[in-house]
């Protein structure tokens, strides 16, 4: 049977409705609170080159989280697995901004998806590049093969005015001599990467590497296979905060959540999908935009822990 792909993104999206009302949008810096709770887009790029889309799909919102994946790669591909020994590769089983587990572990993050750890990625994105939220938001413009994307100056501002507990966190990790940039510096880059701006659309075409074993369809290699295999387990285990276990439970696919209200999974070997839907639940997790995938994956059979 062939899948008609856009008749079920516009089924999904009439199915999600109900849910735009619940939860609640991020409010810890007002540019995020303003953004209206019935906002919804979902897209699909495969890797043979389609895109499709339904709802508000091509509107912009703030990635926030999703940037960690980026950076993540970028960093991967300049510092190979010497970065695991300042990162782990667990889940956290605390809040995204938690500070406890960093003194049990003496200042090294339970994983690049925890702000702890994309503080540290941060770091090192800092060493090798002179404007490291440019790197990041280059390789977004590499992936997407045009240079459109661009970082929310307001919401960088906004953020960086705010960021009192990562750098609670970045000073806590420096004492323990796992951040060795300025502090102030690993949080502008930081807060800059968080402020990009994408649609639907753009993020499921951008994460099509994650699907094809690190080739930015339709050929440039963005990182070594083992590098994409990498990340895309971390984003099964660790992708979205305190609720990894139940997403993998119910999606079965690495995904990768952001309090903006996107969330991104990878059909490896097929392709990437984007959701996005302000209201979040406890855990910063958006309710409709997890609906959404779910029952996109399940309607294409797409867990990878299926047997056919
Ligand atoms: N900018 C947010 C923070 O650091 C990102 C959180 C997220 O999307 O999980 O608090």
């Amino acid at each position: 049977m062939t899948l008609d792909l856009p008749t079920l993104l516009q089924d999904i999206a009439a199915d999600v409705r109900p849910l735009l009302g619940e939860g609640e949008v991020a409010s810890y810096i007002p540019a995020l609170s303003r953004m209206p709770r019935d906002r919804f887009g979902i897209a699909v790029a495969t890797i043979d080159g389609r895109v499709y889309g339904a709802g508000d799909s091509g509107h912009r919102f703030s990635i926030q989280s999703l940037s960690k994946m980026y950076a993540l790669a970028l960093a991967l591909q300049r510092e190979g697995d010497a970065l695991w020994q300042r990162v782990g590769r667990e889940p956290s089983g605390t809040p995204f901004n938690s500070l406890v587990q960093l003194e049990r572990e003496r200042g090294v993050p339970r994983n690049p998806f925890v702000n702890a750890g994309a503080l540290v990625v941060t770091d090192v994105l800092c060493r090798r590049y002179l404007q490291p939220e440019r790197a990041v938001l280059e390789f977004v413009h590499r992936l997407l093969g045009e240079a459109d994307v661009a970082i929310d100056a307001e919401v960088a501002r906004s953020e960086r005015g705010h960021s009192d507990r990562n750098a609670a966190i970045a000073h806590f990790m420096r004492s323990f001599g796992n951040l060795h940039g300025d502090v102030g510096a690993v949080l502008d880059a930081y807060c800059a990467q968080c402020a990009i701006a994408m649609s639907c659309r753009e993020l499921a075409r951008a994460g099509l590497f994650l699907a094809a074993d690190g080739v930015q369809p339709p050929g440039t290699r963005v990182v070594d296979a083992l590098a994409a295999r990498r990340i895309n387990a971390l984003m099964l285990t660790c992708g979205a905060y305190d609720a990894a276990g139940d997403l993998a439970c119910r999606i079965g696919l690495p995904v990768k959540t952001g309090v903006g209200g996107g969330i991104v999974a990878v059909v490896p070997g097929r392709l990437c999908v984007c959701a996005w839907a302000p209201g979040l639940d406890a855990n910063g997790n958006s309710i409709a935009a997890a609906a959404a995938i779910e029952r996109f994956a399940t309607a294409i059979g797409a867990s990878i822990f299926a047997a056919d």
